[in-house]
C-alpha cells in the first residue's frame, strides 16, 4: 500500500507483502484521554478547549504572535494568499521541488507561480536565483524548508526587505528546525505547518497558521471565521457579530486538537527519537554511500534540522528504481517525491519547460526515501540498512 502523501508521484505496482512500510501515524499514549475529555467537555466544534491549549503551546514555545490552527497546511496556506491580498498577475516566487498545495494556494487566488530552482546540496529554494527572478510584480517568496532544514533565511529575508516582498514559510517539514538559533516558522510574516499523518507531528489532517507581523492578526481570524468578526464578538469588543471581510471556514474540531495537543505535549520524545532514527540512517549508510557515489541529506553547521525525513540521492533513476525493487523484495517500502512542478500539466500552463529548474529535474529522478517514522525500531532499522547494504543493481540501466 502507498502510504506517502505525494502518492500521485509513486508508480503502482502489485504490492508484495510489505512488514516495514514508508510512514505509520505514531501515538503517544495520551491521544484517547483527550480525546475523550473534548467530547465530556461538551463543545468538539473549533476553538475549544484543545484548540486553545494547542495556540497557546505553540505561541509559546515557538515564541509566536499568534497560531491559529487549521484543516491543514493547504488551508493555511490559502489563509495566507487571503492575507497578502493578492491580485490576479501579481507573482509569487515558489520552489519546483515540494509539494502541490505550496503553489495552489497561491494560483487559487489568481497569482502567477515564478517557479525558482534548489541548491544541489540542501534542496532548499536558491536564494540565488530568487533574486534573478524579482519583478516589480512579485509579491511573495514562498521558502519551503525541505526535510526540515532551513532555507538560506539571511539572503532570502534581506532579498524580500529590500524589495518590500512578503516570505510566507512553507514549514511543514520544519518544526522545531532552526536557523541560527531561531526556529524555522519564524521568520516570515506568516508561516504554515502542516499536521498530517505523514509529518512529525499529527493529529491525522491538520494545520497551522503562525502569524509573526501582529498586524495581520485580526484579518487572520475573521478570514478563519467565515469573514465574520465572530472572534472580536467572544472577546466582548462587539456586541454582535457580522459579515465583515471574504472568508472560509478554517477551523478544525476541538477532537483533532485534543489528538494534537497530546503529540506537541509530548515534543521532546518525539523529537529525540526521530533524531534517533536520522543519525542511525545517516551514520551507518555513510561508508557505502561513499562508495557508491550515493547522496546523503546536507544540513549546514548554522541549521539544526527538525529530522523530518531522510533521503537518499541515487545516482540514475534506473538505480532509484532498482533499489526500490530490491527493498520491495526484503518486505520494505521505499518513496520517492516530488515530482518538479514546472513541468506538471498544471505547471507547463504557465510557461513551464524542460531546463528552467535543472537541479529539480535532476534530483527528482534520483532522490529516495528511507521508512521514517517515531516507533520505527533500532532492529527494523538495522534491516533497512542491512538490505540498502546488500543491494547489488548499480548497473542498472
Ligand atoms: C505535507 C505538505 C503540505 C500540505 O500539508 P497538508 O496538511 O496535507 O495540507 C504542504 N507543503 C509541504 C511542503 C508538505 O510537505
Amino acid at each position: 500500500m502507498i502510504v506517502d502523501n505525494s502518492s500521485h508521484t509513486q508508480t503502482r505496482t502489485a504490492a508484495p507483502a510489505i512488514d516495514i512500510p514508508f510512514n505509520q501515524p505514531g501515538m503517544i499514549g495520551t491521544e484517547l484521554a483527550y480525546i475523550a475529555h473534548a467530547v465530556q467537555s461538551g463543545h468538539i466544534s473549533g476553538d475549544g478547549l484543545y484548540t486553545r491549549k494547542c495556540h497557546a503551546l505553540l505561541e509559546e514555545a515557538l515564541g509566536v504572535a499568534k497560531v491559529l490552527l487549521t484543516p491543514s497546511c493547504t488551508h493555511a496556506l490559502e489563509m495566507s494568499a487571503i492575507l497578502l491580498d493578492l491580485q490576479p498577475g501579481d507573482e509569487v516566487i515558489i520552489p519546483s521541488f515540494t509539494f502541490v498545495s505550496t503553489v495552489n494556494a497561491f494560483v487559487l487566488r489568481g497569482a502567477k507561480p515564478i517557479f525558482a530552482d534548489i541548491r544541489p546540496d540542501t534542496l532548499n529554494l536558491d536564494e540565488a536565483q530568487v533574486a534573478a527572478l524579482i519583478t516589480p510584480r512579485t509579491r511573495a517568496i514562498v521558502p519551503v524548508h525541505y526535510a526540515g532544514i532551513g532555507c538560506e533565511l539571511d539572503a532570502l529575508m534581506a532579498l524580500a526587505d529590500r524589495h518590500g516582498i512578503a516570505v510566507v514559510e512553507d514549514n511543514a517539514h520544519g518544526l522545531f528546525g532552526a536557523y541560527r538559533g531561531q526556529w524555522l516558522g519564524t521568520f516570515g510574516a506568516l508561516a504554515t505547518l502542516s499536521f498530517h499523518e505523514t509529518k512529525n507531528f499529527t493529529c491525522g489532517e491538520g494545520g497551522a497558521l503562525l502569524i509573526n507581523d501582529p498586524a495581520l492578526i485580526e484579518r487572520a481570524e475573521v478570514i478563519r471565521e467565515k469573514g465574520t468578526n465572530r472572534s472580536q464578538f467572544f472577546r466582548g469588543m462587539v456586541d454582535k457579530y457580522t459579515w465583515v471581510d471574504i472568508g472560509s471556514s478554517y477551523l478544525p474540531s476541538d477532537v483533532l486538537a485534543a489528538f494534537l495537543f497530546a503529540q506537541l505535549e509530548a515534543r521532546a520524545d518525539i523529537q529525540a527519537r526521530r533524531r534517533r532514527i536520522w543519525h542511525r540512517y545517516d551514520t551507518h549508510l555513510r561508508a557505502w554511500a561513499a562508495d557508491h557515489g550515493v547522496g546523503q541529506p546536507v544540513v549546514p553547521a548554522h541549521v539544526d534540522p527538525s529530522y523530518h525525513l531522510y533521503y537518499l540521492l541515487l545516482p540514475s533513476l534506473a538505480v532509484r528504481t532498482a533499489l526500490i525493487d530490491h527493498l520491495k523484495r526484503h518486505g520494505i517500502l521505499s518513496v520517492f517525491h516530488y515530482l518538479p512542478l514546472h513541468l506538471s500539466q498544471m505547471g507547463r500552463q504557465y510557461g513551464g519547460a524542460v531546463g528552467d529548474c535543472p537541479v529539480t529535474e535532476d534530483i527528482s529522478d534520483r532522490l529516495l526515501r528511507l521508512p521514517f517514522y517515531n516507533d520505527l525500531t533500532e532492529a527494523e532499522q538495522l534491516r533497512v540498512i542491512h538490505a540498502i547494504q546488500a543491494f547489488d543493481g548499480w548497473a542498472s540501466t
